[in-house]
C-alpha cells in the first residue's frame, strides 16, 4: 500500500476513524493499491460536527476582512505545490497530468473569489423615513456540509470551501470514496494558512454517512455534486429535515453543429469536450447533433479523435465497472444499427495493462430513443444524432431530462441567438465546447442537473451560503441638536 490508511479530520487533527467499515483505494492509472478510506458512522460524524458548533461562535463573529487572509495564503500554497497536488489527482482520479494541473489552478481562481468576497458582500442601507435606517448583511448559516463526487477530487471541493468558510460558516466535507486523498492534502494546506481548528473538517465515507449529514440537527445546509440519481435523494432527504439543500446532478449535454460552422475548430472543440478527463466531466460534450450537411466536419472529428491516446493524452476512467459500463453501451448502440467511426473499446495500454482505460469514440447515426442517445455516459464517448433543421435538433436537446449546458457550433451569429434562446441548459456556448463560466460567473445546471435555488460558485452562492439579516433602527436625528444646546 502505497500511503498510509486515511483518516477523518476532525477540529484540526487527524484521527482514527470510530467506524471498523474500510475500503480499498486502487488507482484507475495502473491498479496500484493507494490506501484504505474510512467508511464513517454517525459517531464520526457527529465528533465533527461538535468541533464545527465549537468553532462557529469565534470564526462567524471574525470579520471577513480577516476571515479572507487565510484564503488569500491558501491560494498561495495551492500553487507552490501545485506539482504535488496534481500529482495526487492524477494519481487517485486516472486523469492526465496536464488535466490535473488545471484542476489544481481552477482551485487558486476559486480561492481567489472568495479573496474578492469583502468587496461583493457589503449589504445595503437606506434612511426610510427620517430618523428611521433599514439594513441589510449577509450572516453566515452555522455548520454546512459538502458532499462531492470523484471526477474532481480537488476542484469541486474547492466550489464550496473557500465561499462558505470566508462567508463565516464551518464545514464538514464527505470526499468521494473513490477519490479521498486529494482532500486530506487541502486540509493540510488550509491549516497551513492559518484556519483556527474546527473551523474545517473532513468524514469520509459512503452513504451511510451522507444519509447521517442529511439527518444530523446540528447541520445547518448541505451542498451535493454527483449523479442526478443521489442528488434527487440527498435534495429531499436534506430538505426533508428542514435543511437548506442545493444539490447538483449528472447531465448529458448536446452540441449542435450547423454546416456553416469552421470544421478544424468545431473538431478540436468537441474532441477535447468529448475526451478531455475522459469523458468524465458534467460538462463534457456527450451528443452532437449534426444539422444537414456535416460530414465534412464529422471526418475532421474523427481525425482529432484519433489524435487522443489512451495513456498518452487521455486518462482512465474511475474504475473497471465504468469502463465496462461505458462499453456496454457502445456494443448495444453498435447492435441497434449505430455505426462506430472511432472504437475506443478495450484500448492496449503498455505497461499499464491493469489501468481502467476506454480509448476515443465516435459514434454515428444514434437515434434519439437509444440509451446511449438519453443517458449519461460519462466516458470519452460522443454520439452524433442527425436532424435536417436546427428545431428538430433543439427538440432532441429540449426532451433530455438533464439541463447542465448546451453548445452551437455555427458562423451566424442570428442562428446562435436562436439556438441559446431555446436551449434548455443553465450553461450554454457558442462555438465552445466546455461553457463553464469563470469566477466571479457562477457554475449550474437547471432540470435534473440540479435541485435548489441558485448556483454553486461565484456570486449566486453567496446567497446558498449565508442568510439576510434585516435590521431597522430608529434615532432621533435632531437629539445631537439638543444636546449641544
Ligand atoms: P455519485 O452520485 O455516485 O456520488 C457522489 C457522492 O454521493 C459521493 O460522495 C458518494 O459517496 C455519495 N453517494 C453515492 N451513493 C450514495 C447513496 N446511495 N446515498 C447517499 N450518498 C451516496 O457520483 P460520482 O460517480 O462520484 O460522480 C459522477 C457524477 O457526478 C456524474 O453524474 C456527474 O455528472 C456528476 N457531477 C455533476 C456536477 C455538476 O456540477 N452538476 C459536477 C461534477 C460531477
Amino acid at each position: 500500500m502505497k500511503y498510509a490508511p486515511i483518516r477523518n479530520y476532525i477540529n484540526g487533527e487527524f484521527v482514527e476513524a470510530a467506524t471498523e467499515r474500510s475500503l480499498d483505494v486502487i488507482s484507475p492509472v495502473d491498479g496500484t493499491l493507494l490506501s484504505t478510506v474510512p467508511l464513517s458512522n454517525n459517531q464520526d460524524l457527529d465528533a465533527a460536527v461538535q468541533a464545527a458548533k465549537a468553532a462557529f461562535p469565534t470564526w462567524s463573529r471574525t470579520t471577513i476582512k480577516e476571515r479572507v487572509q487565510v484564503f488569500f495564503r491558501y491560494k498561495a500554497l495551492l500553487e507552490k505545490n501545485l506539482k504535488e497536488l496534481a500529482l495526487l489527482v492524477q494519481e487517485e482520479n486516472g486523469k492526465t497530468y496536464d488535466e490535473a494541473v488545471a484542476e489544481i489552478e481552477k482551485g487558486a481562481e476559486l480561492a481567489e473569489f472568495a479573496c474578492s468576497l469583502p468587496q461583493i458582500v457589503t449589504g445595503e442601507i437606506l434612511e426610510v423615513s427620517r430618523g428611521v435606517e433599514c439594513r441589510t448583511e449577509h450572516v453566515p448559516l452555522g455548520v454546512v456540509a459538502s458532499i462531492v463526487p470523484f471526477n474532481f477530487p480537488s476542484m469541486v471541493p474547492n466550489w464550496t470551501i473557500p465561499n462558505a468558510v470566508a462567508l463565516g460558516n464551518c464545514m464538514i466535507i464527505k470526499p468521494s470514496e473513490k477519490v479521498p486523498l486529494s482532500v486530506g492534502r487541502l486540509a493540510e494546506l488550509l491549516q497551513e494558512a492559518g484556519l483556527p481548528k474546527g473551523v474545517f473538517n473532513v468524514v469520509h465515507g459512503d452513504r451511510d454517512v451522507v444519509e447521517a449529514i442529511c439527518d444530523h440537527p446540528g447541520i445547518e445546509a448541505v451542498s451535493f455534486v454527483g449523479s442526478t440519481k443521489i442528488a434527487k435523494l440527498v435534495y429531499q432527504r436534506a430538505t426533508n429535515n428542514l435543511k437548506r439543500c442545493l444539490a447538483l446532478g449528472g447531465a448529458k449535454n448536446h452540441l449542435i453543429v450547423l454546416p456553416d460552422a469552421i470544421p478544424g475548430m468545431t473538431a478540436q472543440n468537441i474532441t477535447a469536450s468529448m475526451a478531455g478527463c475522459a469523458g468524465q466531466r458534467c460538462m463534457a460534450a456527450s451528443a452532437m447533433v449534426a444539422v444537414g450537411p456535416v460530414d465534412h466536419i464529422i471526418e475532421k472529428l474523427c481525425e482529432e479523435a484519433r489524435n487522443v491516446v489512451p495513456g498518452k493524452n487521455l486518462g482512465a476512467v474511475i474504475n473497471r465497472d465504468s469502463k465496462e459500463r461505458i462499453e456496454r453501451y457502445i456494443t448495444e448502440a453498435e447492435k441497434l444499427g449505430a455505426k462506430v467511426l472511432v472504437d475506443g473499446r478495450s484500448p492496449k495500454v503498455e505497461g499499464k495493462e491493469n489501468g481502467t482505460y476506454v480509448g476515443p469514440t465516435v459514434i454515428d447515426y444514434v437515434t434519439p430513443d437509444m440509451a446511449i442517445a438519453k443517458e449519461e455516459i460519462f466516458g470519452p464517448v460522443i454520439s452524433i444524432m442527425r436532424t435536417k433543421t436546427v428545431d428538430e435538433a433543439l427538440a432532441i436537446e429540449n426532451a433530455n431530462p438533464y439541463g447542465n449546458a448546451a453548445s452551437v457550433f455555427t458562423q451566424n451569429g442570428g442562428m446562435a441567438r436562436y439556438v441559446m434562446d431555446r436551449a434548455s441548459a443553465g450553461m450554454v456556448g457558442v462555438n465552445v465546447g466546455v461553457p463553464v463560466p469563470r469566477e466571479p460567473f457562477s457554475f449550474g445546471g437547471w432540470n435534473e442537473s440540479r435541485f435548489g435555488v441558485g448556483d454553486i460558485t461565484g456570486k449566486s452562492s453567496i446567497e446558498f451560503w449565508t442568510k439576510l439579516k434585516k435590521s431597522t433602527t430608529k434615532w432621533n436625528p435632531e437629539a445631537g441638536i439638543n444636546w449641544m444646546s
